[in-house]
């Protein structure tokens, strides 16, 4: 399975930075896991959007998927009607999306977009790829995310502060993108929906996670400063995530 960083930034973007995503190709699965503002260009370098398997949305903050609007346009207009996207997320997400389009554009929202709700303690396969997600602690319904397929496993924290569910999603994974918003000396800050750096390296011993990749790093903040912090507290590997980065895991390839 090879990971693709779409973006990485927490809540607003760096400079030339994109806010949350992730794309997942497993064989000829291709699985977007959070679609933040800045994503979709990046992704578009990649493959064609008439050729996603599927999109699952964690939270419905606008960092996680406001690029769901230009899919949808980029979609609803495209000559050959590809409609019918498999579109993952909390429930009432794409009556929340319609909230922002006029009633023409509200109208084509489901035949665009094919919703189906994310909930806690069911399984989704997307194409070779198994899903479950696990309820995060934040302002708004959010899951973290378990990703499974032949010989590899990751989880993705989504935005949470620290919750017994994130460890159990991040179980022994081969790697884990955790959210890690703030430094570690803003845990007060952090508590109102969000990890700081030693929080997410916490989760990620305890888990015991191979392998930590921090992400949604606030761009106010010096993420060599966060990861230094991270690595004080997880031993094993660590990293920060940026726009572009790939991750190989497992051997099934990428077809
Ligand atoms: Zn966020
Ligand atoms: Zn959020």
């Amino acid at each position: 399975m090879r990971l693709t960083v779409l973006g990485a930034s927490g809540t607003y973007p760096r400079p030339g930075g994109a806010c949350n995503g992730f794309l997942l190709q497993e064989g000829n699965t291709l699985l977007v896991v959070d679609l933040g503002n800045g994503c979709l260009s990046n992704l578009l370098r990649l493959v064609d959007f008439t050729e996603l398997d599927a999109v699952l949305i964690t939270h419905m903050h606008v960092d996680h998927f406001g690029d769901l609007y230009p899919l949808y346009y980029a979609l609803r207009f495209h000559p050959d009607k590809p409609w019918g996207l498999r579109l993952i997320l909390p429930q009432g997400g794409l009556a929340q999306m319609g909230c922002l389009l006029g009633d023409d554009a509200r109208d084509f929202l489901p035949r665009v977009f094919r919703e189906e709700q994310l909930r806690e303690g069911k399984t989704y396969r997307v194409g070779d790829i198994a899903v479950r997600a696990f309820p995060t602690r934040h302002f708004v319904e959010g899951y973290s995310v378990r990703l499974e397929g032949e010989g590899w496993s990751m989880a993705y924290s989504s935005d949470t502060t620290p919750n017994p569910a994130l460890v159990e999603a991040a179980r022994g994974v081969d790697l884990f993108v955790c959210e890690a918003t703030l430094p570690s000396s803003y845990e007060e800050e952090a508590a109102h929906g969000h990890l700081t750096s030693t929080q997410a390296a916490a989760a990620a011993a305890e888990a015991g996670a191979k392998r930590l990749l921090l992400t949604h790093i606030w761009p106010t903040f010096d993420p060599g400063q966060l990861l230094a912090e991270a690595s004080e507290v997880f031993g094993g590997e660590a990293g920060v995530a940026r726009e572009g980065m790939q991750v190989e895991l497992g051997g099934g390839g990428v077809g």
